[in-house]
């Protein structure tokens, strides 16, 4: 049995099954092939006024981090890259509601909520990845201001971005609390978008590198007091973390879907394949993970939406992103074996679900950073352990 779900979110889950079948199912194949930005999905989320789901009800929201779960997990079923452009606008969303002056919020909080403004987040350098407190990207004080050099890479969304919150260090240390979050407008002086990176999986939201040289920022775009950049960071991720396993739990699902019907009509041996039973195994074991999965990923959505914060989150968080994306991974895994020399060929879809994934274990926190938290929440231990 599922967690149990209000009747407003069982409602806001059948509305978005039946628009996922309706008008993501036709465009899903053509944006991963294109890996072109799907604009009409954007518009689409917009019309349905999806972008509100997590922000409170002044901004028209439902202030769940659960009912965000559930649109990205059934969008995510039927076309990972539409689901996805509901997380890159999350993101920067959790770092402004977690860390911004009541004018930042008032400054950028409606526009992301209606979607009249995008963004991203940007805090992977060529050097510092996962290490987040290694970045080198400098913010110098210069009065009011503040001067920002260095580069970025794969930073997803900033093509299309009305601001970018850079994560950049001030003073010289090299410990976390000298990295800060400054929210960069486009078209500021100095800022360079560059060209997107072919990628294997996510192709239809662009991840671009940036170049910093000599942006000046006003000091009231540093995200919260000078040396909270790297907490509110930590912050936004544990918050958006659960989001991510709802990716992993709509993509597990989808693939699961389009295995059963596969074997549901292929024959070999004399029988339907659907009925041997190693095969039907295979189906009852990527049930039972995904229903593990979503469990858990409901079960840390809703430690958001309780208000639990700190080390708490961070270790529900952690085992909800990492448990539901490692689930994707096999559950897609097994599902191209299930299609045989089908689940390669670009006929079909499993081979799209299958490269998404892996981009699931990698994002936000790789699976390894995620075993890291959670042992040290339970053992204890430093940062790098
Ligand atoms: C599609 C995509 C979109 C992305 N979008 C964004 C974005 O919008 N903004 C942004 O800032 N970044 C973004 N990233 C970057 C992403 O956050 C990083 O790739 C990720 O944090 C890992 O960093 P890295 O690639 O430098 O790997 P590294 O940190 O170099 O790690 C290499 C390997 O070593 C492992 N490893 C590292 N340290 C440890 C440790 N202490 N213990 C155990 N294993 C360890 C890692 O898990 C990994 O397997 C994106 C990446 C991808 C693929």
């Amino acid at each position: 049995m599922t967690h149990s779900l209000t009747a407003e979110q069982v409602q806001l889950q059948d509305m978005l099954r039946r628009v996922a079948a309706e008008r993501l199912a036709p465009r899903a194949a053509a944006i991963d092939a294109s890996a072109e930005y799907p604009q009409d999905m954007f518009e689409l989320l917009c019309e349905l006024g999806l972008f509100r789901l997590p922000f409170s009800a002044d901004y028209g929201g439902m202030d769940s981090s659960l009912a965000s779960c559930i649109a990205v997990e059934e969008l995510g079923r039927i076309c990972y890259n539409t689901a996805y452009l509901l997380v890159v606008q999350w993101t920067p969303f959790s770092a402004i509601h977690a860390g911004g002056t009541p004018e930042q919020k008032a400054r950028f909080l409606p526009g992301l909520a209606s979607g009249a403004q995008r963004a991203a987040i940007s805090v992977t350098e060529a050097q510092s990845g996962s290490d987040v407190a290694g970045i080198r990207t400098r913010a110098r004080r210069d009065g009011k201001d503040y001067v920002l050099n260095g580069a970025k890479i794969w930073c997803t969304n900033a093509l299309f971005s009305d601001f970018i919150l850079v994560a950049a260090r001030t003073g010289d240390g090299d410990t976390p609390g000298t990295v800060n979050l400054f929210i960069v407008e486009r078209g500021t002086k100095g800022l360079t978008i560059g060209r997107k990176e072919p990628k294997m999986g996510a192709r239809g939201v662009p991840s671009s590198p940036l170049f910093l040289d000599d942006v000046r920022v006003s000091e009231d775009n540093r995200l919260g007091e000078e040396g909270l950049g790297f907490k509110i960071v930590m912050e936004a991720f544990n918050k958006a973390r659960p989001v991510i396993g709802a990716r992993g739990v709509g993509l597990a699902q989808g693939a699961m879907d389009h295995a059963i019907e596969f074997v549901s009509n292929r024959r070999a041996f004399g029988q339907q394949i659907s009925d041997m039973q190693g095969i039907r195994w295979m189906i009852a074991d990527m049930a039972i993970q995904i229903s593990a999965a979503r469990n858990l990923v409901y079960h840390a959505a809703s430690a958001v939406d309780a208000g639990i914060s700190g080390r708490e989150l961070a270790t529900l968080s952690a085992i909800a992103k990492c448990h539901a994306t490692d689930t994707a991974m096999k559950v897609a895994t097994d599902a191209v074996q299930l299609f045989g020399a089908a689940g390669i060929s670009d006929e079909y879809p499993i081979n799209r679900y299958f490269r998404d994934a892996k981009v699931l274990q990698i994002v936000e926190g790789t699976n390894q950073i995620q075993r890291n938290i959670i042992a040290r929440n339970i053992i204890g231990g430093s940062r790098k352990a």
